[in-house]
């Protein structure tokens, strides 16, 4: 993180072509590339927008990239979610698949423990996700609206091509190579388009969370009906544990790369030792999810606090976190992709089909706040926790020395 973080501004739109979209034939063959929440709310939302102009000259291919054997990670969503995704013209949240989240309950910046309730707004309730399932229902619907679904396949490298972009695909071993006219970035934190196009990737803050996943003990009554996300700072950083559909739980410990290099928190054992010193955190735990095993091997994985220098160009933009991605401490990750592929989608319409460059730049300018809101909530919600005066992680994030 910079000293003075400030506001991020558009460098872009003088950059960004004005002139008429055209393509050898007479349709328009959008790649997106990404097979997550944000890569199929673009698909959907393009289909629904081009279905409102009454066009059918649009093709949109969804690359999924490789099929993953790792556990999906990041699973809290407020209510806003059904919102987005009623917006979609998909159905809510239902209680078979997700469990209801009341909202969370945390020991944070004073000793006392604090609820943050949804049931504090007007419009329903959060969950916690089965994650593989949302994402597969989601990528479904794409595929039912319409979209060409290449699934397991992955991009390799891209090149302008005149009127677009040529892609080189991978997929079960075979590459080929296939023309774009519109390429939509829904690669992740990897931001693999932009990467290839050059565009910078600014990072103000990388937070790793160090994440076990269990099976909760069966005679547990409280796992079917869901429960507040727990939420703990102590001196090295913060948990959260939360109970998950299918009689699972997750327990994460959140740090930074030099904390958890010194504390081997990486290690199962140490991990357990600190977890077990964590007093209230632990207690909640534990009544609420029975014995905690320790863990063999714990997931790691980062949530970078990061935006594009720019997350639209000629003839591509970037969607989801491959625009910008914010702290797992919001629980906001994939509610901002649903509603970034939402915006994305009309803008991409608009301008392949009604020459609008201004609704590309209006996209990037909402991607852009809602980054700006993103970084006074991290600064203000680091800020309050002022209990570990001698601790580099929340010094660095109170001075941002980062
Ligand atoms: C520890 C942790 C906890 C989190 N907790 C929450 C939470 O509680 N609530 C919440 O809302 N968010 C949470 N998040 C964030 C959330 O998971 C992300 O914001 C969300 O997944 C972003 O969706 P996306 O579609 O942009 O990217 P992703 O979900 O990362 O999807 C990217 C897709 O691109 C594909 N891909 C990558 N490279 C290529 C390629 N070369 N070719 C083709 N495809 C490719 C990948 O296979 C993947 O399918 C958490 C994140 C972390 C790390």
């Amino acid at each position: 993180m910079t000293p003075c973080i400030g506001q991020f501004h558009s460098p872009l739109i003088a950059q960004q072509s004005t002139g008429h979209y055209t393509n050898s034939s007479n349709r328009f063959h959008v790649y997106v590339i990404g097979g997550g929440p944000a890569g199929s709310a673009t698909a959907l939302s393009m289909i629904k927008h081009m279905t409102q102009v009454g066009s059918d000259q649009l093709t949109v291919h969804v690359v999924t990239g490789p099929v993953s054997s790792k556990t999906a990670i990041g699973e809290t969503v407020p209510p806003i979610a059904d919102h987005h995704l009623h917006q979609l013209g998909l159905a809510p949240l239902d209680h078979t698949d997700h469990l209801p989240c009341p909202g969370s309950l945390s020991v944070w910046g004073q000793d006392q423990p604090g609820y943050n309730d949804f049931s504090l707004t007007p419009i329903g309730q959060g969950h916690h996700l089965n994650r593989k399932l949302f994402n597969a229902s989601l990528l479904d619907a794409a595929e039912a609206q319409g979209a060409a679904v290449m699934e397991g396949a992955k991009l390799l490298a891209m090149r302008p091509d005149g009127d677009g972009y040529e892609l080189t695909l991978e997929s079960g071993g075979e590459v080929c190579q296939q023309h774009a006219d519109f390429v939509v970035d829904a690669t992740g934190i990897q931001a693999k388009v932009a990467r290839s196009l050059g565009v910078a990737r600014n990072q103000y803050d990388a937070v790793i969370s160090c994440c076990h996943v269990f099976p909760l003990n069966q005679s547990k009554p409280s796992a079917s009906k869901g429960s507040h996300t727990l939420v703990a700072a102590v001196e090295q950083g913060w948990w959260y544990g939360t109970e998950l559909p299918k009689q699972k739980a997750l327990i994460s410990f959140c740090t930074d790369k030099q904390t958890l290099k010194k504390g081997s928190y990486q290690n199962g054992s140490q991990w357990m030792q600190l977890l077990q010193s964590s007093g209230w955190f632990y207690q909640q735990c534990t009544e609420r999810m029975g014995i905690i095993p320790e863990p063999e091997s714990l997931a790691l994985r980062v949530s970078p606090s990061a935006i594009l220098s720019n997350v639209i160009g000629p003839r591509w933009l970037a969607v989801g976190d491959a625009a910008c991605s914010y702290d797992s401490m919001t629980s906001a990750g994939i509610t901002k992709a649903l509603e970034q592929g939402l915006l994305a989608g009309e803008a991409i319409v608009k301008r392949l089909f009604d020459d609008d460059a201004a609704a590309m730049a209006h996209y990037q300018d909402r991607v852009f706040a809602g980054f700006n809101e993103y970084l006074n909530l991290h600064q203000t919600l680091y800020r309050s926790e002022r209990r570990f005066p001698k601790s580099a992680f929340w010094y660095n994030r109170r001075f941002q020395k980062l």
